[in-house]
């Protein structure tokens, strides 16, 4: 019997299951299918009449593997991944989940081994894993257990070790430390959201200046009082609904859309009234009624959905340090790891789901509710995790109207 490892993960992680074909989307279709080395190999040895000729065709080297995780990559067709079949995989249905490649076996799951202990969560570009997540009122909670060692669940694992004394894993040192505190500052919920998420800023401010020797010396100081943070520069509504604009159609442009997020967007604009004659003046004030009216009453009940979206992006992506996905994607596009980047990416990806969410609420009226606010974040993350392009131009775009810092941030954070 193998050994139990110790694992961290939210309590929903084990009733994770997945629906296969009544899902309403599929993870099959509308991103790049990376495929690990050995997955490469047995599936260029198969010797199945049929799957085998379409595998060793369609299962090709990618141009630029940057690991053998990503050795290869599967053709689709206009999108789809090819052996996707009624719903079902047939590489699964005709070969055996064994045969499965690390990504496919793994998705929705997210792995990290930070100092021996095996993080787990679960992505939330698959709809079933963002229903699980988001719908409990209850605060999000992580969970310690032993479990024995399943390796066909493992996948890819990228693998953070600050206890060795040679060769510590930097800036991690105090990543559990930090990160909790992030966790429960998030969780306050006797200041509202936009109030967390400026104070969040601070602290990565902080934690930049300072450095990541210190763990949470001096943070948790600003964390008792949240209200006491200074006014912070405005932006015009027209500024920021351009800026938002900017980094929606970045999305859209980006290697991982699919038609689901290109229907909300619809709708958010419908619900603007954007016509060809609009002008930013009118839609801006549109938008600011939009999130004044429908927006807030929603909110209102069910603000939880955007804590435990925050939540478990910080939990997930080592926050405020950055996976390793997540950090390889930034240093393609030449930017440095910092803090500040990882606190701008989070930042990014709120707003524009908050913004998405108001023309949403507008279009939809009294029907808007929890299953309109699945489908954007759902469609949403599958561009914000799976673009290969999309973090790096998002930062991009930001520095080119100047913001290169949390400070600057808090212009799109609205009250
Ligand atoms: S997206 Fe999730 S629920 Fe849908 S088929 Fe994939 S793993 Fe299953």
């Amino acid at each position: 019997m193998l050994k139990p490892s110790p694992r961290l993960q939210p309590s929903y992680y084990e009733a994770f299951r997945c629906v296969g074909s009544v899902c309403e989307d599929t993870c099959c279709r509308g991103w790049r299918v990376p495929v690990d080395k050995q997955a490469f190999e047995r599936y260029h040895s198969c010797s199945h009449s049929e799957l085998g000729p379409r595998l060793q065709t369609l299962v090709t080297i990618s141009p630029a593997p940057d690991s053998d995780e990503s050795y290869a990559e599967i053709q689709l067709d206009q999108g789809v991944c090819p052996f996707l079949k009624e719903g079902l995989c047939e590489v699964q249905a005709t070969l055996g989940e064994e045969w499965l490649c690390k990504n496919c076996a793994t998705y929705p799951r997210v792995m990290a081994m930070v100092d021996g202990v095996l993080e787990r969560s679960l992505d939330f570009s698959c709809p079933e894993a963002a229903r699980l997540a988001l719908t409990n009122p209850q605060a999000l909670e992580f969970v310690e257990v032993a479990q024995e060692r399943d390796e066909s669940r493992v996948g890819s694992v990228g693998i953070v070790d600050t206890t060795n004394s040679q060769h510590p894993d930097k800036p991690f040192r105090y990543v559990h430390e930090v990160r909790s505190l992030m966790i429960s500052l998030l969780q306050n919920r006797g200041y509202p959201l936009s109030q967390r998420l400026l104070v969040l800023g601070r602290l990565c401010d902080k934690l930049e200046a300072e450095g990541t020797d210190h763990g949470c010396r001096g943070l948790q100081d600003i964390t008792r009082q949240p209200a006491a943070i200074e006014p912070r520069v405005s932006m015009p509504s027209t500024g920021r609904l351009e800026t938002v604009v900017e980094l929606i159609l970045a999305c859209i442009g980006s290697d991982a859309t699919g038609r689901r997020f290109l229907d909300c967007y619809q709708s958010f604009m419908a619900g603007l009234h954007w016509t060809m004659e609009s002008t930013m003046e009118e839609l801006a004030a549109n938008l600011d009624a939009a999130f004044a009216g429908p927006l807030a009453q929603f909110r209102a009940q069910h603000e939880y959905m955007l804590e435990h979206y925050l939540v478990a992006y910080v939990f997930r992506n080592l926050f405020p340090f950055g996976s390793q996905s997540v950090n390889r994607k930034l240093a393609q596009h030449q930017f440095e790891h910092s803090i500040s980047r990882q606190y701008q990416l989070m930042v990014v990806d709120f707003v524009v789901i908050e913004t998405l969410l108001a023309g949403l609420a507008a279009f939809h009226g009294a029907a808007f509710g929890v299953a309109e606010v699945l489908k954007l974040i759902q469609s949403a993350t599958k561009t914000f995790e799976h673009s290969l392009t999309y973090p790096g131009k998002a930062v991009d775009l930001l520095a080119q109207r100047g913001m290169v810092d949390c400070a600057s941030m808090s212009m799109l954070i609205r009250d």
